[in-house]
């Protein structure tokens, strides 16, 4: 009663909000739908040694193929599915399949000297806070048949923050799993709490990467991450490189890993991420 009372003053008063409201919930139905009809779909953007170009990990980066808008970036529902606790389901599934795809890579694979392919998989807060998230990683990865370290979660810096919640990050690490620090440079930690983190990774944020071109305090900078990754004994990926120009900044300073649309883009299972 209450609520046809409140939708009718809405429908009175505030027409727009009402439809903001109503596309709001349709969408919220849509997007539980579309997890169980499998319209979810994951793409991998390879991870590369800026030294010697060979593709070492990729990243598993989710994308609603909706029949009607087409692509639909995770930019345009994941908050959503945040706030909805829908990103449990969603989270759950993106893992699954991009553990299987990395034993895929790996069975695919015939230079027994080539180190089994890394798979990096977003998380986000309300992921991190579910109690049910080390059975699903452990049951990933024993179902896919990887090893623990080749899966590596990847938390942003602000999530992290807001998350408070690195207890679960310990336990992700008992069971072997690695932890990359997302967006690294963008968010608000502390050296002192970078520090304190069971960390294995430093994801350079695209900003820093962008400015490399242009100048020498933006390299400099660049270049400071780099020893203070060194320092903590992190390794590092550059994100969002460009141009070759960058790639060739990145490998002066010694950067170790890249990833961006020079080196590859983001697309569903390349038939051979052709390691090399
Ligand atoms: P992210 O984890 O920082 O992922 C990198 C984003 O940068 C991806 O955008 C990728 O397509 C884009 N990118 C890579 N190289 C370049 C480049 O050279 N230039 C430019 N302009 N962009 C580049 P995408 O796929 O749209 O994902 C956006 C964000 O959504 C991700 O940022 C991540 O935070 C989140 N996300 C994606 N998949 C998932 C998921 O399965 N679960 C969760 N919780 N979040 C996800
Ligand atoms: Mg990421
Ligand atoms: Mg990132
Ligand atoms: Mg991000």
């Amino acid at each position: 009663q209450a609520k046809s009372k409140g939708k009718a003053r809405f429908e009175l008063f505030e027409p727009q909000m009402a439809s903001a409201v109503l596309r709001r919930h349709d969408f919220k139905e849509e997007l539980a739908k579309a997890i169980e009809r499998e319209q979810m779909i994951v793409q991998y953007q390879p991870i590369v040694a800026l030294d010697s170009g060979r593709i070492v990990a990729a990243e598993a980066l989710v994308r609603w193929e909706h029949p009607v808008r087409g692509l639909v970036p995770p930019a345009e529902f994941v908050p959503l599915a945040e706030e909805t606790g829908l990103i449990v389901p969603l989270g759950r599934h993106v893992l699954r399949e991009a553990c299987r795809q990395a034993r895929r890579w790996q069975d695919a694979e015939t230079d027994p000297d080539v180190e089994p392919i890394r798979m990096h998989v977003n998380l986000s807060v309300a992921e991190l806070r579910d109690p049910g998230l080390v059975d699903n990683v452990l049951a990933s990865i024993q179902e896919s048949g990887i090893e623990p370290g080749q899966l590596v979660i990847e938390i942003t810096e602000s999530q992290l923050v807001a998350a408070a919640g690195v207890e679960r990050f310990h336990e992700l690490r008992k069971l072997g799993v690695k932890i990359a620090l997302d967006d690294f440079g963008t968010g608000y930690s502390s050296l002192s709490y970078l520090h304190s983190l069971p960390l294995d990774t430093l994801k350079i944020a695209k900003p820093f990467i962008d400015g490399l071109t242009s100048g020498r305090r933006e390299s400099s900078f660049v270049g400071m991450i780099v020893d203070l990754a060194r320092t903590l004994d992190l390794e590092v990926i550059a994100e969002g490189i460009e141009t070759a120009e960058q790639l060739a900044a990145l490998r002066e300073l010694k950067a170790g890993l890249g990833q961006g649309y020079f080196l590859g883009r983001p697309s569903a299972a390349p038939p051979r991420l052709a390691r090399t």
